[in-house]
């Protein structure tokens, strides 16, 4: 993948660049996901905390994840969009929302997580690993 990735939010105030590949690429089903979004998934990248720079304002959000750590959610304060999710429960993880990536032919999903939340009107994918809640390590 040719880096870094770039990225920004609905109006432009988050810019970000990730200079290493992702870890892993996936789509999460679940509930926080969900509501987070206003949509039926998140579709995430996952990448080293160290490998992501930003500008512009970020406001994060915080609530409980499945694990019983906080889940930061970080998302533009002007125009809402998702942007960043940093779950404290995996040390010097970011995710990124793969819909802020300025190309999003790079995303290229691996898994579905947290299908037992799903939405009953969305399509999952049968192509994909699933799993009904987090990954098992
Ligand atoms: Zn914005
Ligand atoms: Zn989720």
């Amino acid at each position: 993948m040719k880096l870094p990735i770039t990225g920004h939010c609905l109006c432009g105030q988050v810019n970000y660049e990730i200079n290493a590949e992702p870890m892993a690429m996936g789509l999460c089903h679940c509930r926080s996901c969900q509501k987070e979004t206003g949509s039926s998934y998140l579709p995430w990248l996952a990448v080293s905390d160290d490998a992501v720079t930003s500008q512009g304002e970020i406001k994060w959000y915080s609530a409980t994840g499945d694990s019983g750590q906080p889940v930061q959610r970080g998302f533009c304060p002007n125009c809402g969009s998702t942007v960043f999710g940093k779950p404290e429960a995996i040390e010097g993880l970011r995710s990124v929302a793969a819909s802020s990536l300025d190309d999003t032919s790079l995303f290229q999903p691996q898994m579905q997580i947290w299908t037992k939340d799903a939405a009953p009107w969305t399509h999952l994918n049968p192509d994909l690993v699933t799993f009904e809640k987090n990954p098992e390590n």
